[in-house]
């Protein structure tokens, strides 16, 4: 017998309960992978994200080989392609890591009636790309929790799965597949983007463990430090599983831990607002009424915000690191999303957008709803706050390091200036080839508020 695991966002063997699950069900698996040309059209799969994705797959191919094995990729459309390989293997089990996202969902749908008619039977496994699956726990009124903090008290009351371990052999039937996809063919690539892919992840998962989280709870905002993860682009892949973390973050225990684990929470509580709310992707969760700023002013300002060239060094300096690795920190995304859409009023897809379109682990729970807490059209409890970004610098970046590190023009600023270079002494000043600010940020602060109503 033959059943197919489709491979999604779960690109890993470790810890995967659709290929566990699948030979389990048949003597032989096929490890499908379909370069899906829906995502292309929605043009989701950005270089950054296609360079990574690359080593994603030759890693998976590396692990699957291991264990007598190999993946096989095709590219069209997922419905079509995962038919072709039930017709020509006669597979009667197709498994697949259940949707969250409007698009996941309604191709699993779209999966489900076509194999029927070559009776073969779907299966949709929980819990495989979250640590906890959407719907799983809910509050007594309503389909999913709008509040992080009653939400993560019932997550850890119900607790994760056990993680799986990784399969001693793989067999695969004889079955076509293409080329793989290779990182060098792929242009436009930001130069800092990590190696992808299983072995990359665990490796730095182990690094992490042994030294980095346990001073993660008090390192984690400070900008320079880099203290956190990174782990961010391989949960997106699911090279590693948030499963896995969960349970081996525990093991470790302590203060550090625990501060990690709540943050793999608020990504599980992100996929249960976009499951029970497919439109939150690109629609105000909550509506404020907003009526966001446009004009030559405000687009030159977004322009400058793209480029990082606000005149607000912090800013800058969180916008190139944007550009340059693929990833940003999040302390710094969360105070340039409030400086785009709070101070300079834009409408948050935008930024979102622009995100999306460089970030490796740019996904649409974690970035577009992560965006709405940060405009105050999502689940943020206090939805008027402005960051100012001067305060956020001092507080998270008091040496200024950070800054010097992504902005050399202000390499040789001292001291505690190099956040206010329009304050430096005219000759320093103009010496700089570094803009004024584009932004006054009271009078920004002052018209959203007016705007608010608040
Ligand atoms: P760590 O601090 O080490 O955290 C561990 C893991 O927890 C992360 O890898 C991530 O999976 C999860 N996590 C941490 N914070 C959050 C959060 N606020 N929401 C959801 N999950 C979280 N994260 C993405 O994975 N993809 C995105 O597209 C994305 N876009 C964002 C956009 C904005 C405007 C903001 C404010 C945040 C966004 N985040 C996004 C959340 C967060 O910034 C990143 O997950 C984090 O910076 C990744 O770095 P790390 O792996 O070192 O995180």
């Amino acid at each position: 017998t033959v059943a197919v695991a489709l491979f999604t966002s779960d690109l890993r063997v470790h810890d995967q309960p659709v290929l566990h699950a699948a030979l389990r069900a048949a003597d032989q698996v096929v490890p499908l992978f379909v370069r899906d040309d829906g995502i292309h059209r929605a043009g989701f799969d950005a270089p950054n994200r296609r360079a990574f994705l690359a080593d994603c797959l030759a890693s998976l191919d590396a692990g699957l080989r291991e264990r007598g094995g190999r993946l096989v990729v095709r590219t069209g459309e997922t419905v079509d392609q995962v038919c072709r390989v039930v017709r020509e293997t006669g597979a009667h089990e197709v498994h697949v890591a259940a949707g969250v996202s409007g698009y996941a969902l309604g191709r699993e749908e779209r999966l489900r009636e076509a194999l029927t008619g070559l009776r073969c039977a779907l299966h949709a496994h929980d819990a495989v790309v979250t640590a906890l699956p959407p719907g799983r726990v809910t509050p007594a009124s309503g389909d999913h929790f709008a509040v992080f903090t009653p939400y993560f008290r019932r997550w850890q009351q119900e607790g994760v799965r056990a993680a799986l371990g990784a399969p001693r052999s793989v067999d695969v039937p004889r079955v076509k597949g293409e080329e793989p996809l290779r990182r060098a063919g792929v242009a436009g690539v930001s130069p800092g983007v990590p190696e992808g892919g299983e072995a990359a992840a665990r490796e730095r998962l182990t690094a992490w463990l042994r030294s980095g989280i346990t001073e993660y709870g008090d390192r984690h905002d400070d900008l320079a430090g880099d203290a956190t993860s990174r782990l961010s682009p391989y949960l997106h892949f699911g090279c590693l599983s948030a499963v896995e973390l969960v349970h081996r973050a525990g093991r470790k225990g302590g203060a550090g831990a625990d501060a990690f684990v709540r943050q793999l929470a608020w990504r599980d509580f992100h996929h249960q607002v976009l499951a029970a709310r497919p439109a939150a992707s690109w629609s105000d969760y909550r509506d404020r009424g907003d009526r966001w700023s446009t004009g030559a002013d405000t687009d030159r300002a977004v322009e400058a915000w793209r480029q990082g060239r606000t005149g607000y060094p912090v800013v800058d300096a969180a916008m190139r690191q944007l550009r340059h690795e693929g990833w940003m920190h999040n302390r710094a995304r969360l105070l340039v999303a409030s400086f785009l859409t709070k101070t300079l009023y834009a409408d948050w897809r935008v930024g979102a957008e622009h995100f999306l379109g460089l970030l490796v682990d740019g996904d649409l729970a974690n970035n577009q709803l992560n965006w709405q807490w940060a405009a105050g059209t999502g689940t943020d409890t206090r939805p008027n706050r402005v960051l100012n970004p001067l305060t956020q610098a001092r507080r998270f970046d008091p040496r200024g390091s950070y800054v010097r590190r992504w902005v050399p023009e202000l390499a040789d600023v001292a001291g505690a200036a190099v956040h206010r270079p329009w304050r430096l002494p005219e000759p320093e000043r103009a010496a700089l080839d570094y803009p004024d600010p584009v932004v006054d940020l009271a009078a920004g602060r002052d018209r959203f508020l007016r705007a608010r109503g608040a």
